[in-house]
């Protein structure tokens, strides 16, 4: 096993003979309370540790670890938070030092100025085959791919860990898989699979790069399955969708598909540099890539790549600059669901090197978003399948299963911006969601009541409005006909107590417009010609989902192009 992760040593040892100092105390983390201890000894710190936290392990576990080995090697606060986990860093610094004071530093003691020169020293230019830019699941795809055809790999992370938005997802993966929906009779083809990616997304996608990812999504999920990764039973159909074709990983969500990926990449020997930035693409005089510069702890290194360059650097939701570049009204006031390293770093530096950009000004708001951050896990398992949509005088506004894009627009254009999602007792058969919503309830995130008058009455909605709505909304589904929106899927009727409602609101999600590619993965310039071994997969790319993406089409995207990717550059 070859892999490399670059990590500090994460505690100094005690200088001994001198006198001590020890604190601890509790203070508010990022996303609940979080404990730690501060050593220190004459003024200088000696060791940091957080004993218990409630932020997001996989996120904040090596985030903590990076910031407190650099503020043990460089004996100062004034380390930037790591590139991620912003908000948990900045708690843990507020912490360290108040209890730094408490050990009777100064401010200028707790914020030294940073050393000029460099303290470790890194070789200059390393040698691959191939170059991969972005952990996520596009980049470490592409890692594995390549290295399965004998290629030596390297995989460049800016963040202290892997799997940007890949990690946070919820990981639906949408192909079709006559096995699991024929039993369930789901009618579903590969043909129906291109016509709502295509067709959803305006007819703005390259019909080519459609008809690849529609046609190949079961093979990357098969692709995943062999390097480890359990598939659960269920078929779930995306917010925005038509047919049911939704898989999930055993663990509902996009940590065990990194889990699964990095392992593969320790197994294939891929070299991974987390902490390292790519910062350009380097060419030659015909204009190939020949390599990336990278920041890597203030120190600049040169990573060769003699048979390509892979760009899976994510998309730009996070950046609010660039994202009003393209569209103006994506303030900063907008909730965003994404990592906060989504910065589009890939898609500037491939336009510096002449890259095409297309469908850059279709970005993707997320209609069902959590009201107070803009995440999207604290729903009613199913409502949009089970439940309606109410504005907040109480009244429905829209078919349920539009579009995201129309979703997004109405709920916009509502009174507050954020409408109600709810549902009755029927949300589901399965008591692991029957006890996830009695969690939210219980968390005051859902509203619980036993009528609809009570429901109308906790969330100040009028009670007649609220009580027509649902009543017009049965005698839809027991029609099968919905006159006043056209809903077509009318699944169940809302009549029985308990109701449950939550708020739900847009949040900048996924930006659809990227690099240009081909079915090679190249990435094209302005005359529609390959810049020479330079390849792109995932996020960073647009083209695939047109001006409104299907929900569960960007892990197939991933793991589709990121194969085509890491085999094209291992080859070329
Ligand atoms: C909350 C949430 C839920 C979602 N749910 C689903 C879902 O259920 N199904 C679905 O299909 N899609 C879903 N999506 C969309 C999907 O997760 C993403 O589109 C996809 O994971 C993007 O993968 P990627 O590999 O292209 O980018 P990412 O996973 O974002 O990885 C990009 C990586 O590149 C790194 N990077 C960026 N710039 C540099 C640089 N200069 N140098 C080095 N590294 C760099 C980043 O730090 C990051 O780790 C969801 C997205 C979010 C935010």
């Amino acid at each position: 096993m070859k892999i490399k992760i670059i990590l500090a040593w994460l505690s100094l040892a005690l200088i001994s003979g001198c006198a001590a100092s020890s604190t601890r105390c509790q203070i508010e983390g990022y996303l609940g309370p979080m404990e730690i201890e501060v050593r220190s000894q004459n003024q200088r710190i000696t060791e940091l540790r957080v004993l218990s936290h409630e932020d997001t392990a996989e996120i904040a576990d090596p985030a903590f670890a990076e910031f407190i080995a650099q503020v043990l090697e460089y004996q100062t606060l004034q380390i930037d938070a790591v590139a991620g986990a912003t908000e948990s860093c900045q708690a843990l610094r507020r912490g360290i030092e108040q209890l730094l004071k408490r050990q009777g530093f100064t401010d200028e003691q707790c914020f030294r100025p940073l050393p000029e020169t460099p303290v470790k020293q890194e070789e200059p230019l390393k040698t691959y085959d191939v170059v991969v830019i972005g952990g996520g699941g596009a980049g470490l795809t592409a890692a594995v791919s390549a290295a399965q055809q004998g290629a030596s790999v390297a995989v460049l992370e800016k963040t202290g860990s892997l799997g940007g938005n890949t990690i946070r997802a919820t990981a639906m993966y949408n192909c079709v898989d006559d096995a699991l929906q024929r039993p369930l009779n789901i009618a579903d083809s590969e043909q129906l699979f291109f016509e709502e990616t295509y067709n959803g997304g305006h007819q703005k996608a390259k019909p080519e790069l459609v008809r690849i990812l529609t046609s190949q999504a079961d093979e990357g999920l098969a692709f995943l399955q062999e390097l480890g990764l359990q598939i659960d039973t269920v078929i779930d159909n995306c917010l925005g969708g038509e047919h049911a074709r939704g898989h999930y990983s055993k663990a509902h969500n996009g940590t065990d598909f990194i889990q699964v990926l990095g392992d593969a990449c320790a197994r294939e020997g891929v070299d991974l540099y987390l902490n390292t930035k790519a910062e350009a693409l380097l060419q030659d005089d015909s204009g190939a890539i020949i390599g990336v510069t990278a920041a890597h702890e203030r120190q600049t290194i040169q990573f060769e790549a003699r048979r390509g360059v892979i760009l899976a650097t994510g998309g730009f939701g996070y950046n609010v600059e660039m994202r009003m570049h393209y569209d103006q009204s994506l303030t900063g006031d907008l909730l965003c669901s994404n990592a906060p390293g989504t910065l589009g770093e890939g898609i500037v530096m491939a336009e510096a090197v002449g890259a095409s950009l297309m469908n850059m000004e279709y970005i993707e708001l997320y209609p069902m978003a959590d009201i107070y951050d803009g995440g999207l896990h604290n729903s009613i398992p199913n409502a949009i399948n089970h439940g309606i949509l109410v504005n907040t005088q109480g009244d429905r506004f829209i078919r349920e299963d539009a579009g995201r894009d129309e979703l997004a627009e109405a709920i916009r254009s509502q009174e507050h911006g954020f409408v109600y999602s709810i549902a009755d007792d029927d949300f589901s058969t399965l008591q692991e969601d029957r006890d996830f919503l009695e969690g939210l309830v219980l968390m005051g995130q859902v509203v619980k009541a036993d009528s609809l008058d009570e429901l109308a009455r906790l969330l100040d909605l009028d009670p007649v409005l609220l009580n027509t709505a649902i009543a017009d909304y049965n005698r839809s589904v027991e029609a099968q006909n919905d006159p006043r929106f056209h809903r077509k899927t009318l699944i169940n009727k809302i009549d029985h107590p308990p109701f449950y409602a939550t708020a739900k609101t847009v949040t900048v999600h996924h930006t659809l417009g990227g690099v240009e590619i081909n079915e090679r993965t190249q990435v094209l310039n302005s005359q529609k010609q390959p810049i020479p071994h330079l390849f792109a997969a995932g996020e960073v790319t647009g083209g695939i989902h047109g001006a409104n993406r299907l929900g569960g089409n960007s892990f197939p995207d991933c793991i589709v192009f990121g194969r085509i990717a890491g085999t094209e550059a291992a080859r070329n």
